[in-house]
Order: structure tokens, then C-alpha cells, then sequence
């Protein structure tokens, strides 16, 4: 994930309406901090699910160990869930006692392949592969909140579809489930919100950090192939040389970002691997360039897709090279829509207090998959902070290192959260 953010506190509480389309003053609503207290008690079994999980990462879009350690907690609960066909995706829903809509809750599954390095007693067990990025505190996290809500079936006005999704760290997994129907539901039933936790060490433990709009960016990857002519390094002038070419080509793509993108819609270019040539006396006939291209909103997307090309294709013109430029589109921007947006900050600081609802003055350079689904329904993603409290948050390793350690209790937090979110959507849907 990307830089740092200032954050300036939820103070002005927004109102709970979003989406309200019924009086819900007469309804039993369990209130926040009932939720807390009860996701605080079952904490215990929250870390030990949490830990299995965390042993046994598998990195992908086929994770069977772990599916069948989410399956197994949701049958335990007495929920039926239902098996992915291309991928080990699982969900399960929790159905109301009275009608209403359906809210989407995300957990992501897959882990990352690093090899750990933080020693913890429950540490990966599998060389090359480690929950690096929380996505084992995201399915206890989700677990956790599916267990309070069994326990609030009676106040449940609608249902709640459980996403347990695979292959979030560039594999798509949450674009597969839409394609299997994720959000096909039968006639007379419609999904009108999604709700999804990320859990990072970049914040204070316990806190929720979250922006209305780009919360995360689109990701991007190019690469590049400047096509000359070789031949021998003392007589330049009888080859075409695509390094110099590469080389004016990584900075004027620099130049580019700057002069030709709104500085308050950012956007970051990044040639992140070079390769040309062999030796000290040949002129090579090609250069390879990768690298990737993030932004916060898809108007930047285009210009920046656009500016590109221009000037890969204008600068090897200019020296008779030619360019394969091959563009890979990775996540969209992650939008959070900002009334659902207001509406969860406003629940989170009902239980929380106004100072641990922290909105983020920027988005995070990082991409997210739960964006496709976010392109569906109108939701959010939000952050879960879980530094832990001795580590200093200059320093404390971050998501994606592997020496990253999350501080469990926050995920008595994001459990609530959770579940409070959709409680409270349902009962004003
Ligand atoms: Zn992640």
C-alpha cells in the first residue's frame, strides 16, 4: 500500500438516514455498544479462529485449506454455505426474522507469497506463504460479526450475504463471484448495500480510517518493448540504441505526470524494471520496461492511459525505434459511495467515540478488488487500525512485509463494526 494520509476526526456526525425508506424509531436496534461488549467477549474464539487460519495461507484463487476452515466456522453456526465453482470463494447468508434488503459483508482470503519473519508462536507454517496483508484477520473479523448476527436474527430486517472471496491480491477474485452471480438474487429481493474491513498496522489499533469517494486507486501495469537495432557499441550511429530511448522515455513519463495531471487528482508512474543489453561492447536491438500506473479517479485513468502511449510512441519515432507497449488493467478505484459512506462513519463513531472515526485526507496509493462489487451496489471499505500500541508508527512493519503483526483485539472492533453496519442498513432499508 501506498503513503500516508493526515487524518482529522469524525466530528460532525452524519446522519444514520442513508438508504432509509422506512420509520425505524419503533425497532429494537441492539445498540453499538452492546455489539462491542458482545464481539469483545467472544474475542477468545475470534483469535483462535483467526491463528488457524493465519498457519495455514495459501495464495490465489484456490485456497481449499483455507475454505474449508471458513466452511466448517459457518456450518458450526448453523448457516448453509455455498462453494464457488471457479474459484474457493464461500458464502452463507444470514436470513432476517422480518423482510427487507440484503447487505453484501466482505472478507478477503488469500494470503501473500512471503516467507514470515515475525516469530510468533501461531507464524505461517508454510514456507512462501504468509497472511501478510490481514485477509485471515478479515474472515475472523467476518466470522465474528456472522455470529452476532445469528444471535440478532429477531432484529434483522432483510438478510445479510456473507462474501468469503480468494485471490484479492491481483488475482480478481472478487470479479469471479460476480461473475457467478454473487449478487444475482431471487425476484423480489435486491442487494442495496456492501460493507468491507481492511485491517493495516498504518493506524492506531482499535481505529476506523476511512474517505468518502477514492478510498483506494486504481492499479495499472505496462510493459514496455523499445524495438532498435543493434550492433557494436563504438559506432552508435549504424544501430539504432533503444537505451538512450528507455532512458528518455522513464523520464519524460515523469514529466508527463506533472505537467499534464491535476495535482489534486493524482497519479504516480512508476518504471519499476529495466532491462537492456549484456555486456560492455554490443549495442542491444531491444529494451524491456515495466512498471505501474495508479490514479484516483478513472477521468485520470484515461489521461494518464493516453499520455503513455504518447509519449512512448512519440519519443521512439523521434529516434526511429518502435514500441510494443502492452497495457494490463489491474482494480478500478475503490469509491466509496459518500452517503453509505457517512452513514457507516456515523455507526463506527456511535460505537466508538468520534475520536477513533478518523477520515482520511487522501486515498491510499494501494488497489482493491471489493471495488467491482463497488461498481454494483453502493458501500464502502473502510480500514480497521491495529497497530500494536508498542510499536512505533514510524517503524511498526506494514501490511505486505513480512514481519508485519497485527494487534488482535482490534478485530473485536471490526467484528462489531460489521455487524453494526448491517444491522442498522437493514433496519433503515
Ligand atoms: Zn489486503
Amino acid at each position: 500500500m501506498g503513503t500516508g494520509s493526515v487524518g482529522t476526526r469524525h466530528c460532525a456526525r452524519p446522519t444514520l438516514a442513508a438508504g432509509r425508506r422506512g420509520d425505524t424509531s419503533t425497532m429494537n436496534i441492539p445498540t453499538a455498544a452492546a455489539l462491542l461488549a458482545d464481539a469483545r467477549a467472544a474475542l477468545p474464539a475470534t483469535i483462535a479462529v483467526r491463528r488457524r487460519l493465519h498457519r495455514t495461507p495459501e495464495v490465489g484463487l484456490r485456497l481449499p485449506a483455507t475454505q474449508a476452515i471458513v466452511v466448517d466456522e459457518l456450518r458450526a453456526m448453523g448457516l448453509e454455505p455455498r462453494l464457488g465453482s471457479s474459484t474457493t470463494s464461500v458464502t452463507a447468508v444470514i436470513e432476517g426474522a422480518r423482510p427487507g434488503p440484503t447487505i453484501v459483508l466482505r472478507a478477503d482470503m488469500d494470503g501473500l507469497p512471503l516467507t514470515e519473519e515475525t516469530g510468533l508462536e501461531f507464524a505461517s507454517e508454510r514456507a512462501g506463504a504468509m497472511h501478510a496483508c490481514g485477509h485471515d484477520t478479515h474472515m475472523a473479523m467476518l466470522l465474528g460479526a456472522a455470529r452476532l448476527l445469528g444471535a440478532r436474527r429477531d432484529q434483522l430486517a432483510g438478510r445479510v450475504l456473507l462474501m468469503f472471496q480468494p485471490g484479492e491480491e491481483g488475482f480478481h477474485g472478487a470479479r469471479f463471484m460476480l461473475d457467478e452471480g454473487l449478487l444475482d438474487l431471487p425476484a423480489g429481493q435486491e442487494v442495496t448495500g456492501a460493507f468491507a474491513l481492511h485491517i493495516s498496522t498504518r493506524y492506531a489499533s482499535g481505529t476506523i480510517d476511512y474517505r468518502p469517494g477514492a478510498m483506494l486507486v486504481a492499479a495499472d501495469f505496462i510493459r514496455l518493448t523499445i524495438r532498435g537495432r543493434g550492433g557494436h557499441a563504438s559506432a552508435p550511429h549504424e544501430t539504432i540504441d533503444p537505451i538512450p530511448v528507455a532512458a528518455e522515455i522513464v523520464l519524460a513519463l515523469q514529466a508527463m505526470v506533472t505537467r499534464r495531471v491535476d495535482a489534486f487528482d493524482p497519479a504516480v508512474v512508476t518504471i519499476a524494471h529495466i532491462d537492456a543489453g549484456t555486456t560492455t561492447n554490443i549495442i542491444p536491438e531491444t529494451a524491456f520496461l515495466e512498471g505501474t500506473i495508479r490514479t484516483a479517479s478513472e477521468a485520470t485513468r484515461a489521461l494518464v492511459h493516453a499520455g503513455v502511449r504518447r509519449v512512448v510512441e512519440g519519443i521512439c519515432a523521434a529516434h526511429d525505434a518502435t514500441a510494443e507497449l502492452e497495457t494490463v488493467p489491474g482494480y478500478p478505484v475503490t469509491l466509496n459511495d459518500p452517503a453509505f459512506t457517512a452513514f457507516a462513519a456515523g455507526v463506527a463513531a456511535e460505537m466508538l467515540g468520534d475520536d477513533a472515526v478518523i477520515e482520511l485526507a487522501t486515498p491510499i496509493m494501494g488497489a482493491e478488488d471489493f471495488s467491482y462489487v463497488l461498481q454494483r451496489v453502493p458501500g464502502a471499505m473502510f480500514f480497521v487500525g491495529a497497530r500494536p500500541p508498542e510499536e512505533d508508527p514510524a517503524t511498526a512493519p506494514q501490511n505486505h512485509s513480512n514481519r508485519v503483526v497485527h494487534h488482535e483485539p482490534a478485530m473485536a472492533v471490526g467484528a462489531a463494526v460489521y455487524a453494526a453496519v448491517a444491522l442498522r442498513h437493514l433496519a433503515a432499508g
